[in-house]
């Protein structure tokens, strides 16, 4: 992609193999539940992760990573917390670390979880109505929107920067 990732699909254990980096994308976390279940990716994920993987969840990812799914993140989340009205909007958002007041991040919201509740180790990295949307412990960092639909790159650029680190 622009940033000189090569990223690929992952849908089986094996996929994992010799990742430098993992994103995990939005889409629907029961269905991404089922999915990890059937695949047998539950453990190789928490794997990978806990050996210090460089690791983007946005929407349904966050979900994902949280206490109740493959807990990588030490965070409660709420399913499509903004609620009937709010279900999708877009927001410029002020990011810690990542976006100011001057060029905010352009998010865009989809049926979006917030985070309900987090442990001390967990970074706050921005709210929205009072509610932690981006979230880092780490080398794991979860939004609760989609940053790839406006075309920011900073959230994954941040992955990459890790991965040079660890190198
Ligand atoms: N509402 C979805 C869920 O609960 C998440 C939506 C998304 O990833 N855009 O899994």
């Amino acid at each position: 992609m622009e940033l000189g990732a090569a990223p690929r699909e992952v849908r089986t254990p094996a996929g994992l193999e010799g990742l430098d980096a993992l994103v995990i994308p939005g889409g629907e976390s029961t269905t991404m539940t089922l999915g990890i279940e059937r695949d047998g990716l539950a453990e190789p994920l928490r794997d990978l992760v806990r050996a210090g993987t460089p690791t983007l969840g946005t929407c349904a990812g966050l979900i994902m990573l949280d206490r109740d799914h493959l807990d990588l993140l030490d965070v409660r989340t709420r399913r499509n917390a903004f609620g009937r009205q709010l279900a999708s909007f877009e927001s410029d958002v002020e990011v810690e670390g990542f976006a100011d007041a001057d060029n905010p991040f352009r998010a865009v919201f989809i049926r979006a979880p917030w985070v309900e509740e987090h442990g001390d180790e967990v970074e706050v990295l921005a709210e929205v109505e009072g509610h932690p949307v981006a979230v880092r412990e780490g080398h794991v960092l979860a939004v609760a929107f989609h940053p790839e639909i406006a075309g920011d790159p900073r959230l994954h650029a941040w992955l990459l920067e890790k991965v040079r680190q660890n190198a």
